[in-house]
């Protein structure tokens, strides 16, 4: 990761709406693809061919070892899990998909998560409620606001249904890296402080990762799938996104 902010030029903004546009409609085109039935292995080889067949790299795939093109996490599970032939989604289920696209050398990253058929409205609730959570914090997300505005924001949120806030993963600066300076949590922590001071042409992904019981996680031993510590779902939703004078601009397409 990048350990300082990178402020991008008009070109170079210009670029990360290329590649911003590419991670979206990828995940609009896998939204199309779930049902009961199909495996996450299907979805990531979908996702794949989709991506390159466009110009751009998965980003994903390699990164730190990770196997496959997007993550896909299945009910208890937060986010990283890997896609397999042995995952089929059943009627109930609900998929947290993230996608990272990298085109012209500029990075998307974003995720939703996705009904499969009848879900309980417990659950439709929760994955309602986190999609809420990252539009509370876009709206923070404006010049002379700091990161803590956006945290703050995404957090009193999810409160009000006595959610669990993950805290072991955040959002993220972004640009010619996927991972930059500053780190954007979903909660507020005195000793964050206000966090930086949010500037034109700064680029982050927001990501709330909301779960219906406790807030606490555990990791499973193929080293990558973070799951809910009580196996009760969880949901993700984020957007990368670009701070100019104007106001906040979504870069990845929300769905
Ligand atoms: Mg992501
Ligand atoms: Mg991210």
């Amino acid at each position: 990761m990048a350990d300082r902010i990178t402020i991008k030029s008009e070109s170079q903004h210009e670029a990360m709406r290329k590649a911003g546009a590419l991670t979206g409609e990828t995940l609009a085109y896998l939204a199309g693809l779930v049902k009961p039935g199909i495996s996450t292995k299907e979805l990531d080889e979908a996702a794949e061919a989709y991506i390159r067949s466009r110009g751009g790299i998965p980003s994903f795939l390699n990164y730190d070892g990770f196997p496959a093109s997007i993550c896909t996490s299945v009910n208890e599970q937060i986010v990283h899990g890997i896609p397999s032939k042995k995952q089929i989604l059943r009627d109930g289920d609900i998929i947290s998909i993230d996608c990272g696209v990298i085109l012209d050398g500029f990075h998307g990253d974003a995720a939703r998560t996705i009904l499969v058929g009848e879900v309980s409205p417990e659950v439709q609730q929760l994955v309602r409620v986190t999609k809420e959570c990252f539009f509370k914090g876009f709206e923070q997300a404006v010049v002379g606001n700091h990161i803590s505005d956006i945290s703050r924001a995404v957090e009193a949120h999810a409160n009000e249904y006595g959610y669990g806030i993950v805290r072991e993963l955040v959002g993220h600066g972004i640009g010619s890296n996927m991972h930059e300076a500053p780190e954007v949590p979903n909660y507020t922590n005195p000793r964050f402080g206000r966090g930086a001071r949010l500037v034109p042409g700064m680029a982050i992904a927001v990501e709330p990762m909301i779960n219906l019981g406790t807030r606490r996680v555990d990791f499973l031993s193929d080293g990558w799938t973070c799951v809910t510590l009580d196996r009760k779902p969880s949901a993700h939703y984020e957007n990368t996104i670009f701070i100019t004078e104007n106001g906040p601009e979504i870069l990845t397409n929300p769905i």
